[in-house]
Parts: structure tokens; C-alpha cells; sequence
């Protein structure tokens, strides 16, 4: 297998890559959906949209030959350069408690100016920042904590709010290893400057947790590992319903190629045998599914076939 060491353009020049495609202009936000409600058993869901990301295609697969991962895009209708991945985070309403899981991007980075919605797609859906009880944090990467950094966000959230977060994660990004990742230039000092701040400014709401937490009644967070090392899932359960929301265990191209290592990854070894494991037990136990980085609103289900997994997108329910 050929590693592909090329190092990858800038964020504002995928930005400007996806645009110059737009030759008349985007479709207005309100013409575009960003939340989408499905319920699990008695708990309520909502996906939210942060908006998209737009990455360097290289990134899905650090670890392939160029010429595959252009096959594999090619297939897919894809673009063989940039792409412009989804960002989505959740809002579950269990046993009286709202729970926020992941939080955006948020507003710090210019160059990606096509997400960092979060704040203000919650209060489109009518959900007011200061009833969220709880959030729970896939990992520290700036995509799922950059909209509690936002500005003013901090002072709508409840003072007695709980943010529950691995252990190992809080401890991890104290001295990050970035030396297996293939990232966008500027990335790791993004990374790093922003979970700082965020260990900083939330330190006395973070409620650590070993190796899984039960947030709500049927809500529980497990640590997984792989992506970072507390990178975590939520389990949602109630009357016979299952969804998991992945975090960035599982992305699009993890399906068909789950061996592929994704730029994100600190551990992409273990960050494979993460998403295979999660993966079989999802198809085995046919429970939903959405991921942070799957296309909106990426409720789904997972299939077996053969050596790889199927991705089958869930039918729109309302
Ligand atoms: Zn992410």
C-alpha cells in the first residue's frame, strides 16, 4: 500500500474550491432543512445542522493510494478534491433532562464559513440555550466544542449545567500527540488553542467520566477510544428502540473501506478497529445510527456485506 504524504491545501482554499462551483450562487439557508426530529422508544431526538465543513479529500484516507481514493470518490459522485463534509450535532429530551450532544464549530474560524449555525439553528427549533440540562462531548475537536465558545453562549447556559466528557479526553488534550494525524495546515494549533480554552472556561461543569455514564434514562455515554483517546458514543435505548450517535467513529467512506484512516485520527489503527467493532454491532443489533460528519439529517441503518459494511439511509419519518 502507497501512502500518500502530499500535505493538503488550505481550509480557505477548499472553501474557495466548493464556491467557484456555485457559479449562480447557493440556495438560501431557509430553502435548506437543518433539523430533523425522530424518536427513540419515549426519547426525543433532534439532529441539528451545523452547517458543512469543506475539507480536502485526501483526508478521508490518508492511508490509500491516490489513485483509489480518486476510484472511490469517482463512484461515489463525488469530487475528487474538496469536500464538503456534514456537521451535525443532537438534542435528546429523556426523563425531564435536555441533553445536548456535540456543539459545532462555533464562530472562531473565518475559513470555514459555511458552519457554526448550531446557536442559532437550537433557537430556530425553538430550543432556548438555558434549557439544555446537560451536554455530552463526543471528544475535544473543535467541530463538536467550538459552539460553547461562541460569543455569548456561555452566558445562556445554566450555571448548574453538567458537561460530561471521558476522563482520558480531559487528560489527553494536556499534551496532545498529533503525530499520526494529516490535517489541513494551521489545524493542530487550532485543535489544541481551542480545547484549552474550553477546559478552561467549562472547567467547573465538566463531570468526568471512566468508561461509560447513564446521562438520562436511556442515555448513556461509552468511551471508545480510537479517534481521540476519550473519544466516546451515545447509546440511546427506550421500549425496544436503539439509535447511536458515532461521533467521528464512523464516516461515510468508513462503510465501504473501514480501513481507511480518516486525517482526524490520532490512533487511526485503533480508530479502524473502533469503527469495525461498532459497526458489526450495529448491523447485528439493526439499531439506528447518526454520525457527526455523516450527510444530514444521516440517520441510518448499517449492513453486513461480505468482508465491509453497507450504509442504508433511513426513510424520512413525520
Ligand atoms: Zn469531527
Amino acid at each position: 500500500m502507497s501512502l500518500d504524504n502530499t500535505s493538503h491545501p488550505s481550509v480557505k482554499y477548499c472553501a474557495d474550491v466548493v464556491n467557484a462551483k456555485y457559479i449562480h450562487g447557493r440556495p438560501g439557508p431557509e430553502l435548506v432543512p437543518s433539523r430533523y426530529a425522530h424518536r427513540v422508544g419515549e426519547i426525543d431526538v433532534l439532529v441539528v445542522s451545523d452547517g458543512v465543513l469543506s475539507l480536502p479529500g485526501a483526508m478521508l484516507g490518508h492511508n490509500v493510494d491516490p489513485a483509489v481514493r480518486a476510484a472511490w470518490l469517482e463512484d461515489m459522485f463525488l469530487p475528487p478534491d474538496v469536500l464538503e463534509w456534514a456537521l451535525n450535532a443532537v438534542v435528546v429530551r429523556s426523563g425531564g433532562r435536555t441533553i445536548l450532544i456535540d456543539a459545532g464549530i462555533g464562530m472562531e474560524f473565518p475559513d470555514l464559513p459555511r458552519a457554526g449555525k448550531l446557536a442559532q439553528r437550537l433557537q430556530a427549533a425553538g430550543i432556548d440555550l438555558a434549557s439544555v440540562t446537560d451536554v455530552v462531548l463526543t471528544h475535544l475537536h473543535m467541530d463538536h466544542i467550538g459552539g460553547l465558545l461562541a460569543d455569548g453562549v456561555k452566558e445562556r447556559l445554566r450555571p448548574d449545567l453538567r458537561v460530561h466528557v471521558a476522563a482520558a479526553e480531559a487528560e489527553f488534550w494536556e499534551s496532545p500527540d498529533f503525530s499520526r494525524v494529516s490535517m489541513p495546515p494551521g489545524f493542530p494549533d487550532a485543535l489544541r488553542r481551542a480545547a484549552k480554552r474550553f477546559l478552561n472556561e467549562y472547567h467547573s461543569q465538566l463531570r468526568p467520566f471512566e468508561t461509560e455514564y447513564e446521562v438520562a434514562p436511556g442515555v448513556l455515554v461509552h468511551r471508545t477510544g480510537g479517534h481521540t483517546p476519550g473519544h466516546s458514543v451515545v447509546r440511546l435505548a427506550s421500549g425496544g428502540d436503539r439509535l447511536t450517535f458515532a461521533g467521528d467513529a464512523v464516516f461515510q467512506v468508513g462503510f465501504e473501506h473501514p480501513d481507511w484512516y480518516n486525517g482526524f485520527e490520532h490512533d487511526p489503527e485503533e480508530a479502524a478497529r473502533v469503527r469495525v467493532r461498532l459497526l458489526r454491532e450495529l448491523a447485528a443489533n439493526r439499531e439506528s445510527l447518526v454520525a457527526t460528519h455523516l450527510s444530514f439529517p444521516s440517520v441510518c441503518h448499517v449492513a453486513v456485506d461480505g468482508d465491509v459494511f453497507r450504509w442504508v439511509p433511513g426513510p424520512w419519518e413525520y
